[in-house]
This record gives structure tokens, sequence and C-alpha cells, in this order.
């Protein structure tokens, strides 16, 4: 099929690429008004306690519902928005929804609501100079304090971070909102580094947890984990296990010593309400 644009005349030699290339161009050009028409979605996964199986928190995963394509996971549209700058007022609507929920799970709950908020940040949120205040504004609107936020920077974004990057981090965890390392493991981090960098939880990548579904796991794998977890712990850092999907893992990773779990093992993401129920079995058997 021919094309002809602004009186450029040009083949496209492979279909699918091209049905690929429209589908994401044609997807980007959707955001703002899909932003603005309010399709896009948050679901939930909670966040369990290893060595009791309390639900402390979740995690927000934003969806889109498109109008033609029906949902669509972070994947397709994460990396559209980072492109053309729409993450910074997406993302800052996620925040906002999260906090909020965060703050009725607190009103169902009651001060023992045990229930924190994980966020992601993308690394353009990172260099965006209103993330700071943005935060401190949603968090007073809502009337949440920065202890129940947990926001997560993935390991490959804090990759060789100079101090002009680290310093919104900083000044957000002096606040007292938690920094996590998400898919920590994935990119050849130094684990030196860590001292450096204003974080309090580990995510553990589940690729690690995946090695444990095999019994007995790999003992490279075992001994890898090991080593993570007491170095985390000796620096002061919570350790969180994503992608557990059976009960056989999560009790690896519990001897391990990691301290919180995430994965189907436990729930898929969901509503918000799908936390209330989880919340209240935990509560009360
Ligand atoms: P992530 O932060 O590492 O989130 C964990 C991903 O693992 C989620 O995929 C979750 O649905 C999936 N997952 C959870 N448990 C299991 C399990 O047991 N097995 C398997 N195979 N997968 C599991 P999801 O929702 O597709 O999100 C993908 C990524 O998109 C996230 O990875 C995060 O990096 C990004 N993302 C999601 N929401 C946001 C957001 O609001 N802002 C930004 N910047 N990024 C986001
Ligand atoms: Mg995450
Ligand atoms: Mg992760
Ligand atoms: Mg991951």
């Amino acid at each position: 099929r021919a094309k002809s644009a602004g009186g450029n005349r040009f083949e496209l030699a492979d279909p699918e690429a091209d049905a690929r290339a429209i589908t994401r161009h044609g997807l980007t050009t959707a955001l703002p008004a899909a932003l603005e028409r309010g399709e896009f979605f948050i679901e939930y996964q909670p966040l369990v306690h290893l060595g009791d199986g309390s639900v402390r928190g979740a995690e927000a995963l934003v969806r889109w519902l498109h109008p033609q394509h029906g949902v669509l996971g972070p994947d397709r549209f994460i990396p559209l928005a980072e492109h053309t700058g729409l993450i910074v007022p997406l993302g800052r609507w996620v925040l906002e929804q999260s906090v909020r929920q965060a703050r009725d799970w607190c009103e169902r709950y009651g001060d023992g609501a045990p229930l924190r908020i994980n966020v992601n940040l993308s690394p353009c949120q990172l260099t965006h100079p209103g993330l700071v205040q943005d935060t401190v504004d949603i968090l007073e609107r809502a009337g949440v304090t920065p202890q129940a936020l947990c926001l997560e920077v993935t390991e490959s974004a804090l990759i060789g971070a100079d101090d002009d990057l680290l310093k919104p981090l900083r000044r957000l965890a002096e606040m007292g909102v938690d920094i996590a390392l998400d898919d920590f493991g994935t990119g050849y981090s130094n684990l030196a580094n860590l001292r450096r960098l204003p974080v309090s939880v580990l995510k553990l990548d589940r690729s690690f947890t995946q090695s444990m579904q095999q019994f007995p796991a790999d003992p490279v794998d075992l001994k890898i984990v090991e080593g993570i977890v007491s170095l985390a712990h000796s620096l002061d850092l919570a350790v969180t296990v994503e992608g557990v999907e059976t009960g056989a893992q999560a009790e690896q990773l519990r001897i391990l010593g990691c301290d919180t779990a995430q994965g189907w093992y436990y729930a898929r993401p969901g509503p918000p309400e799908r936390l209330h129920q989880l919340a209240l079995v935990d509560a009360t058997g």
C-alpha cells in the first residue's frame, strides 16, 4: 500500500509494521484527549507482609480504556506518553487519584488502616521542576501524610544519576515519602551506589521470583537473593518482591528474609474495592 503525505510518496513493505506504526501514532495523538475525557483508570495490587500475610498497602497501576482497542496496559502507552511529555500531567493525575484512594481506605478503616500507596514515577517526572511541589500539594489537598506514600523509581532511571536528579527525591524522602527502587537487579547498578540514593525500599525484579519457581531453586540465584537481602537490611532498606505467583515462591522468599511481596498468588491488580475485601478478610481472620 502506498500513502502520500505532503507530497512525499513512500511505500511500506511490511503491512504489520505499518499497522503497528499507525496504532502507535494513533495512540500517541489520542493521549491528550483521553486524559481529558477520563479514559484512564487505576488498578490496585496489594502489597502483602511475608511474615504474617497482612495487606500493608497497594501499588497503583494505570490502564487506558480505549474506545476502540479496549483496555490497554501501561507498557502500550507509558512510553508514548513519556515521548510526548504527556507523562507529566498523566503522572500527576495518577498520583492525585491514588493518594485520594489511600485517604478513602484510611477513612474506612480508621487510624489502624495499614494501607500505604505505591505510585510509579517515570524518569521524565523526575526531571520535571514541579515534582516536589505537586506532590506536597496533592498530599495536602487529600489530607494524607507523606509517610503513606511510596514513589517507585526504576533502578535504570537512577543509574549514573547526578545530584541534580537526586535532589527532588532527597527532598521528598526528607518529608517522609518512601522512595522504592523498582525492578531492582536488572539495571547492573553498582551496589555500593545504593548508599548515595535516597531510597528506603528495594523492589526485587520479577526475574528473581521466577527463578524460585523450580524446586529446588537454582542455588546461585538463592545466594544472590540472600546477598541482596542482607545488604539491603544492613543499609536499613526494606525488600519487596514482585511477581509472586505461587505459594512455594512466597515461602522461599520469606525464608530468604524478604519483607513484602506482590503478585498474582495474592491478587491480580484490580479495582479499589478488591482491596477493601482483602484487607477486611485479613483483619477479621
Ligand atoms: P512495575 O512497576 O514493575 O509493576 C509491576 C508489573 O507486574 C505490573 O504490570 C503488574 O500487573 C505485573 N504483575 C504483578 N504481579 C504479577 C505476577 O505475579 N506475575 C506477572 N507475570 N506479572 C505481575 P503492569 O500493570 O502491566 O505495569 C507495567 C509497568 O508499567 C509497571 O511495572 C510500571 O513500570 C509501569 N506503570 C504502571 N503504572 C504506571 C504509572 O502510573 N506511571 C508510570 N510512570 N509507570 C507506570
Ligand atoms: Mg512499580
Ligand atoms: Mg516493578
Ligand atoms: Mg517489574
